[in-house]
């Protein structure tokens, strides 16, 4: 930390992450669970992580197949009954309103593309539409035997575990341990990260792979990192050229008013 007062500190580097956006080419978003956190959604580690409370072993791909009975009435507790109440916060809206915002010279949205790793769908209600779901989101269903996509409505959810009309056992769409990463979610990350001169990286342990690596293409190709991280996360130390120590509703509030001064 540096010797500045905490306030002071924050103030600096929003004003540094604000000059950052204003010159970026390309500015692209990449965000993890600590972005919903104000939104009552918990992460999946530390301490009230997800983990404390639940086995991680019901979004364990075999075990889901083997005892979907088991798995769905967590599932839909977790994922249905307490992630559906939530509502974007300050910092989703304000990734939403950098998407709208022109920027010149060319006239295109100030943020590109926002890649994210949550599945709540809580970028969609704030309003941002240029959205990479790199785990999927938990909004649709997979019918595991046709194929069939479906919004995952509270009929659909009245008997576990779903079914579909062809008898074939529904998956919420977001990626389980043991799955493979939406092949094209991937590469469209990979491209934007590539071309993205300057990245916010927010409310991510950078532990989770191959998600970790976005940020990490974004340095390759020459970016300037800014994180907003209460705490520290594997990027800050390695690759993070301005950390916001602050949480993240607060950082897009100082944020917005910086960037409107
Ligand atoms: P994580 O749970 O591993 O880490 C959360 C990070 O957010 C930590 O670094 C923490 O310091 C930070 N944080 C906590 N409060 C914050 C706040 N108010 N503002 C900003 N940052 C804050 O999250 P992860 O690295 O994203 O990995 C977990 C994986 O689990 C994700 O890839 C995601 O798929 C999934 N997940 C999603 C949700 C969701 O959709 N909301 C919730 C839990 C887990």
């Amino acid at each position: 930390m540096s010797a500045e007062e905490p306030a002071a500190f924050s103030a600096s580097r929003i004003a540094e992450a604000a000059r950052v956006i204003r010159g970026a080419r390309h500015l692209i978003a990449f965000t993890g669970a600590g972005i919903s956190v104000e939104s009552g959604i918990p992460p999946f580690r530390g301490p009230g992580g997800l983990w404390n409370t639940y086995d991680p072993r019901m979004l364990e791909l075999d075990s889901f197949l083997a005892h979907p009975e088991k798995a769905w009435p967590v599932i839909k507790e977790i994922f249905y009954d307490h992630f559906g109440k939530a509502k974007p916060n300050d910092a989703h809206l304000a990734l939403a309103r950098l998407e709208k915002q022109r920027a010149a010279p060319e006239g295109r949205g100030r943020l590109r593309c926002l890649i994210t790793q949550n599945i709540d769908n809580l970028h969609y209600l704030a309003g941002s539409r240029a959205i990479v779901e790199f785990h999927g989101n938990s909004r649709l269903l997979l019918c595991l035997s046709c194929g069939k996509r479906v919004e995952a409505s509270p009929d659909l959810l009245a008997t576990l575990p779903p079914r579909c009309a062809c008898g074939g056992l529904y998956k919420p769409d977001f990626i389980f341990f043991g799955e493979g990463i939406p092949p094209e979610a991937h590469r469209r990350s990979e491209r934007e990260a590539g071309q993205s001169d300057a990245i916010l990286v927010v409310g991510s342990t950078g532990e989770v792979y191959p998600a970790a690596l976005v940020p990490r293409w974004a340095k390759d190709a020459g970016a300037t990192i800014i994180e907003v991280n209460p705490g520290e996360s594997e990027f800050t130390a390695s690759i993070t050229d301005i950390h916001i120590p602050l949480k993240a509703a607060e950082a897009f509030r100082l944020l917005e008013k910086e960037l409107a001064s």
